[in-house]
């Protein structure tokens, strides 16, 4: 039996770090709002070639704007 690593809601599809509410919300927002797989911040971050900071702002603007996802 070979044991398949398999890619779930709770870890980051590219790098399999645990995930945060946060980084699905992000994942969601930025990538595909129906996702059943995401990516941690950091794998956000570069796929958008961006800084892990940045996401952290625009998390912050989207709360500010009552996005349901950033409850
Ligand atoms: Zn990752």
């Amino acid at each position: 039996m070979s044991e398949e690593r398999k890619s779930d809601q709770y870890h980051c599809m590219k790098c399999g770090k645990e995930l945060c509410q946060l980084d699905r919300a992000l994942h969601r927002k930025m990538v595909s709002r129906g996702a059943q797989e995401f990516m941690c911040k950091a794998c956000l971050a570069a796929y958008f070639g961006t800084t892990t900071e940045n996401l952290d702002e625009l998390a912050e603007y989207y709360r500010r704007e009552g996005c349901s996802l950033f409850d």
